[in-house]
């Protein structure tokens, strides 16, 4: 199994950090627990560190992998019954048509250059998920369990809360890879939550990305254009408070007025009509 290594220099521009630690991988492993008959995709397989004991251990799993020298060392590696390969960037992959009918389980120890786009868009599809366990930068993940009122809690934190209940399960140290990256890294469990709020998702994240749009201002300086004080206040929340300190519920039920009255909030930085 070992040939790809000698030739295959790591790609930095796929994030490419592989696992090569038995005891850190086969803790990952355990803590997916992964059992036959589940449908398990792991996103960016690389050279199988991770791939390789969940198939022992299910008999087959479905991955998407975006680097094609290690998608046609995988087909070589393991036959179409234990490996479906998706060779696809993750972030274009048609994931709504791939999880139709079905409750996934995701796992992957993601690229962390394009952990949060892929974080949303994984997002999108939360209904038809089981769970999912990712190997994340550790600051990522402290952002996404972290609660309001701390230096963490951000658009990421609000975004992932409403869809999915976390929780951290253990840190990765950088010895554990090759290329070592400069950064500790996490393991996180995402479940989705059963019945979101259901809310409009598209003037929720514009509400929660304006909010945050300068950290230091108050909501009032943030929102003001666009929102009332009255509206804040109605909903519960003090004008002079900044976005750190608002709860997820606060920001789905102003999530709730905002789309009531039709307000339009562009995301920062995007030209408004
Ligand atoms: N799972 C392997 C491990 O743990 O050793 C590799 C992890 S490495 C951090 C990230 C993997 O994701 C690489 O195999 C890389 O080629 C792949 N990858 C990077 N960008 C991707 C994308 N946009 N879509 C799918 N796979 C991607």
């Amino acid at each position: 199994m070992a040939d790809v290594l000698k030739h295959h220099h790591a790609r930095k521009r796929f994030g490419q950090n592989f696992l090569v630690d038995d005891f850190w991988i086969g803790k990952i492993a355990e803590a997916i627990h992964p059992v036959v008959g589940e449908k398990i995709v792991e996103i960016g397989p690389g050279q199988a560190a991770l791939t390789k004991l969940l198939i022992e251990k299910t008999h087959h799993i479905d991955c998407v992998e975006i680097d094609r020298d290690l998608v046609s060392w995988l087909r070589k590696q393991f036959p179409p019954e234990e490996l479906t390969i998706f060779e696809a960037d993750a972030l274009k992959f048609d994931w709504s048509e791939y999880c139709a009918g079905s409750k996934l389980r995701i796992v992957g120890n993601l690229p962390y250059n394009i952990s949060s786009p892929l974080l949303f868009t994984l997002s999108t599809i939360s209904q038809n998920v089981l769970d999912q366990h990712f190997m994340l930068q550790k600051e990522v993940v402290d952002r996404m369990v972290a609660s309001p009122g701390g230096r963490d809690y951000g658009r990421l934190s609000v975004s992932l809360q409403r869809k999915y209940r976390m929780e951290k399960l253990f840190d990765v140290p950088p010895e554990a890879f090759n290329p070592a990256p400069k950064v500790t890294s996490s393991v996180v469990r995402m479940v989705p939550v059963e019945h979101p709020e259901p809310i409009d998702d598209f003037v929720f994240n514009r509400v929660v990305a304006a909010s945050f749009s300068m950290r230091r201002k108050t909501l009032k300086n943030n929102l003001g254009r666009w929102i009332s004080n009255e509206i804040l206040i109605g909903v519960g929340i003090d004008p002079s408070a900044r976005a750190e300190t608002i709860t997820l519920e606060q920001y789905v039920q102003l999530t709730k007025v905002v789309a009531e009255k039709g307000i339009e909030i562009p995301l920062p930085g995007e030209k408004r009509n």
